[in-house]
């Protein structure tokens, strides 16, 4: 599924955006980040890659959970905190890939700011 962006705002502004000005909110704080079965391995280890360890809570469906909250700093492992830019962006999770998939309250490129 394409995300969800305000129409003509290019890739170039859409990152400019979530780095300088939202900061990265969708990657830090007291938020979940779900993950494919087949996603938890990889992620895991790309984590682990980058000196950031990974705290996955494994669901029933055998899909995983990141809470970022029991991260250092409350981030995502794989947020850097100086550009809040995604290190392992090519390879970020399909979740990551589908966000924002409507207009979503606080996220100013789906359209759901001021
Ligand atoms: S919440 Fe929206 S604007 Fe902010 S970083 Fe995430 S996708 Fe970008
Ligand atoms: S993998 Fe990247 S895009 Fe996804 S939540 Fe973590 S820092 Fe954000």
């Amino acid at each position: 599924m394409p995300p969800h962006i305000i129409p003509g705002l290019s890739r170039e502004e859409s990152t400019d955006i979530c780095m300088n000005r939202c900061r990265a909110m969708c990657c830090r704080g007291q938020l979940i980040l779900q993950l494919r079965p087949e996603e938890i391995e990889t992620f895991s280890e790309r984590g682990k890659n980058l000196g950031a360890p990974v705290s996955v809570i494994v669901r029933p469906d055998g899909g995983g959970w990141v809470r970022f909250g029991d991260h250092p700093g409350e981030r995502c492992p794989m947020l850097d905190e100086e550009t809040f830019g995604c290190r392992i962006y090519d390879q970020r999770p399909q979740r990551c890939r589908d966000f924002p998939d409507r207009v979503t309250p606080g996220c100013i490129i789906s359209g759901g700011t001021e």
